[in-house]
């Protein structure tokens, strides 16, 4: 079998991995503001919230139904985080599991948290990424490649990140009334 093709893959995500992290680190470096506490972006992005997290739909999805679930009040990193906020972070996770399973049909999901420049947290604020996906679309190098590409790709239009804020502000609302 011919390898050629893939160490040429495994190099390009080398690179891009790299490339990745040091726009990330650069862009945190000068980042005054904090975006989780940017009005504008709450207003746009926010599905879900009560008295101490809210949860969002990323700008940039790596997959349809990727959300970022955050405490309200601004804390860099997860240790900082009170005993109240965590199990309520948890209680939100399994929210939005539900909602975007209905909304996306999606089965699998991933959580990502980063705690630190080292391991590429771009914005000094918790936030958990909820990445969901779909039943049979289990390959790892398409999620690699998709995490990698992610952040140069063009962000949701305003109209599409309406339809999502909606479609997930429902299906939240419906899980709570079953309830
Ligand atoms: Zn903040």
């Amino acid at each position: 079998m011919n390898k050629k093709p893939l160490y040429f893959l495994a190099v390009l995500s080398c690179l891009i991995g790299s490339l990745y992290f040091y726009f990330n680190t650069t862009h945190e470096l000068f980042f005054d503001e904090c975006a989780f506490c940017d009005q504008k972006v709450l207003i746009r992005q926010k599905f879900y919230e009560d008295d101490l997290v809210i949860a969002l739909y990323t700008h940039k999805p790596i997959f349809p139904g990727h959300c970022l679930i955050i405490p309200k009040r601004h804390v860099e990193r997860f240790e900082m985080l009170n005993e109240e906020e965590i199990s309520q972070m948890g209680r939100v996770i399994k929210k939005v599991n539900v909602a975007a399973s209905n909304v996306f049909g999606t089965s699998s999901y991933i959580l990502l948290q980063k705690n630190g420049l080292e391991v590429g947290q771009s914005v000094p604020h918790v936030h958990f990424h909820y990445i969901p996906r779909r039943t049979g679309h289990n390959s790892t190098l398409k999620f690699l490649i998709k995490m990698y590409i992610a952040n140069v790709q063009n962000p949701l239009s305003r109209a599409e990140m309406q339809k999502v804020v909606e479609q997930m502000k429902k299906a939240i609302e419906s899980d709570d009334i079953n309830r």
